[in-house]
């Protein structure tokens, strides 16, 4: 019997998106690094994104990284590493993206120890305000970096869209080239990967504004939702309903629309608003904030109507549907970023690959 709840996905849909952007980005001379964190690491989804063109494999858990090896593509560590994890990243992964100086020296130490060459991507913040060091001090990083003898500068990256939202423009990339030009020319390097941004940056790249320089790009949502996140735009070509929820109805009653008795504080501490609609037929379904937060749901059956959730129940009014829902039944819900992430992340979902 199937187990409920559980998030199915469509694994051709994926793979299909991950080709069409891969050979979009191959004609930019662009590769795809393929991140798979909105899935919690799983190696399955990793495998469709290599089989679809990805030329690297990111995730930001060293755990999933090692897993990844088997695939036989290089890895890369899309958040930095903490300074007790040193010896796991060098054991195991390719290629980390790094801002901090302190930390970048302890990945020399411990690469010497292991006898390897650890390849760096030094990130730079253009305005998102999350990771990179300011574009003042890439001078001081660089010449501290090139003398590390077991740390290569593989290249520098951005990452924009995530904190601060700021959209991936041709200054903020501009910028990024320049700075890749600088470094090239002053220290007579060569810097193997100019990484632009994520799944952001694709609107500039399907225009072809992409400065030429930028080489590489990290994609996550765009691979799974076939859309592109600067403006929320779908991408021609891409399957967008690649994954969904379904779960199941465990109690269905008519019962008033408000609670009756004083209002109190919910399980969560609030208190709640209830809009009077009268008597309603009410379904509850088995699953709850401890899986997705409700409010990042979606019904496929537009006349349901979510009304909340507690830990473990999801209730929904049912009354205006033209299906006949009975206890035992299933309800399929559409997924976004933040509930797929949330689902895949719960041990109590079961994930369907097919
Ligand atoms: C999550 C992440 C990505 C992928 O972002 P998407 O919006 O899913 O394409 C790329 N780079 C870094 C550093 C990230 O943390």
């Amino acid at each position: 019997m199937a187990e409920y709840p559980r998030v199915l996905v469509d694994l051709n849909k994926i793979k299909e998106n991950v080709k069409i952007l891969t050979k979009k980005c191959r004609e930019s001379n662009i590769d795809v690094v393929g991140v798979g964190k909105v899935f919690s690491g799983s190696i399955e989804i990793a495998r469709v994104m290599v089989e679809g063109g990805v030329k690297y494999l990111g995730d930001s858990r060293v755990e999933n990284l090692k897993e990844f090896k088997s695939l036989g593509v290089p890895s890369v560590m899309i958040r930095m590493p903490m300074k007790t994890q040193i010896k796991e990243v060098i054991e195991h992964v390719d290629i980390s993206l790094n801002s901090e100086i302190y930390i970048i020296e302890l990945l020399n130490r411990e690469a010497k120890k292991q006898d390897k060459i650890h390849k760096i991507i030094l990130m730079i913040d253009l305005g998102d305000l999350r990771e990179g060091i300011l574009p003042e001090d890439v001078k001081n990083y660089i010449e501290k970096i090139i003398p590390m003898e077991n740390i290569k500068l593989e290249g520098i990256g951005v990452n924009l869209s995530c904190y601060g939202g700021i959209i991936p423009s041709l200054e903020n990339l501009g910028q990024l080239e320049e700075i890749s030009i600088w470094i090239e020319k002053n220290y007579n390097i060569k810097l193997n990967i100019i990484s632009g941004g994520n799944s952001s940056s694709l609107d500039l790249l399907l225009k072809n504004t992409i400065p030429s320089r930028i080489n590489n790009l990290r994609l996550g949502e765009s691979l799974i939702f076939g859309r592109e996140t600067a403006y929320g735009k779908d991408l021609e070509g891409c399957f967008h309903d690649s994954v969904r929820l379904e779960a199941e109805i465990i109690e269905l009653k008519e019962k008033e629309s408000c609670p009756v008795g004083e209002i109190g504080f919910n399980a969560f501490g609030k208190k709640p608003i209830f809009v009077d609609r009268g008597i309603r037929k009410r379904a509850i379904l088995a699953i709850g904030e401890q899986d997705v937060d409700h409010s990042d749901l979606r019904v496929v059956d537009k006349n349901l109507i979510i009304l909340g959730a507690s830990s473990d129940h999801l209730i929904l009014d049912i009354t205006d549907s033209m299906e006949k829902y009975r206890v035992g039944d299933i309800v399929k819900f559409k997924l976004d970023y933040s509930s797929l992430l949330e689902l895949t992340t719960s041990p109590y979902v079961k994930k369907i690959f097919y």
